[in-house]
């Protein structure tokens, strides 16, 4: 193989980890939603996390997704409006496991990769977790506006991979 051959079949960085980020979302068990993140500081993998129940206690496959239903007051144009949204509240997010599994030294100027868009929980609590970037796959609508308007207020650098193609045996039929 010459010189140009393999960078066009080397991975950049961003495909390689986004690529773990997928490929360790293929442990969760909560059928409605398949989020994997990884925890990298320079080019060094620091930790890895899914979304799951607590250790040692029932996941979704075993009881069920726990569906909570919130309300959300937004205004659309001008006029405040009330939003219906439905989550599963049984998981402990990947990036809250992450945040969980990884040490705050090891987070300081540090990079977030996450499969799906964080949440507004999420978002809040990454901000204040010593990562100054995040990038991120999937985009999850329902929070996205505020959530990238806490991204820039804090100056962390948050990007959307949209021209990702997630690794085939990450592939998870998932219920919305
Ligand atoms: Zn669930
Ligand atoms: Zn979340």
């Amino acid at each position: 193989m010459n010189t140009e051959t393999q960078d066009a079949v080397r991975k950049d960085w961003d495909t390689y980890f986004m690529d773990i980020a997928y490929m360790v979302s293929t442990r969760s068990r909560c059928p409605r939603r398949h989020v994997g993140s990884v925890l990298v500081q320079g080019k060094k993998l620091l930790g890895t996390a899914y979304n799951g129940a607590p250790m040692g206690v029932q996941d979704c496959l075993e009881a069920g997704c726990m569906i909570a239903e919130e309300v959300e007051m937004k205004l659309v144009d001008g006029i405040e409006q009330l939003f219906k949204k439905q989550r599963c509240i049984r998981t402990i997010h990947a990036e809250q496991n992450l945040l969980l599994f990884t040490d705050r030294a090891d987070r300081e100027g540090s990079t977030v990769y996450v499969t799906d868009q964080p949440c507004w929980t999420c978002a809040n609590m990454l901000a204040n977790s010593g990562v100054v970037e995040v990038v991120y796959h999937r985009s999850y609508p329902k929070d996205s506006e505020k959530v990238i308007r806490l991204m820039k207020q804090k100056g962390i650098q948050f990007r959307c991979l949209d021209q990702f193609e997630p690794p085939a045996q990450a592939y998870m039929d998932v219920t919305t």
